[in-house]
């Protein structure tokens, strides 16, 4: 097996230099609300950095998403993390102001800070240590702050596939993980059943939402960490369900 000690440890103490830097941005992103479809000045945040990080390229594309090239070579690397986030809620459910990065033992919180801010914060310095390090070589280094990931996930970056024409040969997703590498997400599905008369279609195939059907499937890859959690609707056990009589909808939503 590789080690990678040696080019980790070279790769902290260059990183080190931008600490300050890399935190400032950090907290300065985090102040910027960015809810999904508003994310236009947060955008336009990173795309200054990304400018001063080295970029050979940088533009926002017709979905809104900010793409930043480094690189010419052969295969295509693309580093994903989404700028938008969900609400911050009822303010005094929080200790701190979700909007200032508050920074204190080393870690930085706020709304979006984990999903996924500072992602894209090391995404633009991975670029810039890159360049510090002479690391380019036949490979194009792809930085993706996309939009709209909230809402719809995996829909930005299927724009930025099909739409922009980015053909990329490995994609990393940066959402949260614990910082352990994952190969893939339990995936979503998103059930909702209306009770009256018995519909037509007994079976309604997958984007079907006639008569207010609605059925939704992201299945996980082959890297789903574990079986997603059933949760049954009050006063329903796992047996003896009726669809017909359900009323509600059941939704697993991802962790991130
Ligand atoms: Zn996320």
């Amino acid at each position: 097996m590789t080690s990678f000690a040696p080019e980790a440890a070279l790769l902290r103490a260059a990183a080190k230099k931008y600490e300050r830097d890399m935190i400032r941005f950090a907290r300065e992103l985090i102040a910027i609300p960015s809810l999904t479809g508003k994310e236009g000045k947060a955008v336009a945040r990173v795309r200054e950095e990304m400018l001063k990080a080295g970029f050979d390229a940088v533009r926002i594309d017709r979905m809104g998403n900010l793409i930043g090239r480094l690189g010419r070579g052969k295969t295509q690397i693309l580093f994903d993390a989404h700028l938008d986030t969900v609400s911050a809620g009822e303010r005094r459910d929080w200790r701190w102001d979700p909007f200032k990065g508050k920074l204190e033992g080393g870690e930085i919180f706020g709304r979006g800070a984990t999903d996924q801010k500072l992602a894209v914060v090391s995404i633009v310095y991975a670029a810039r240590l890159i360049r510090d390090l002479a690391l380019l070589g036949d490979y194009t280094f792809w930085a993706v702050a996309s939009v709209m990931e909230e809402d719809c996930e995996g829909l930005p970056l299927l724009h930025v596939i099909q739409k922009e024409k980015l053909r990329p040969d490995y994609v990393v997703i940066t959402e949260p993980s614990n910082l352990v590498l994952r190969r893939g997400q339990r995936g979503r599905t998103e059930l909702a059943w209306s009770s009256g008369a018995a519909p037509a279609t007994p079976r309604p195939r997958a984007g079907d939402q006639r008569r207010g059907q609605h059925v939704r499937d992201h299945p996980g890859s082959d890297g789903a960490q574990r079986p997603p959690r059933r949760r049954s609707l009050p006063g329903q056990g796992e047996r003896g369900r009726d669809p017909g009589r359900v009323e509600g909808a059941v939704s697993q939503r991802r962790a991130g």
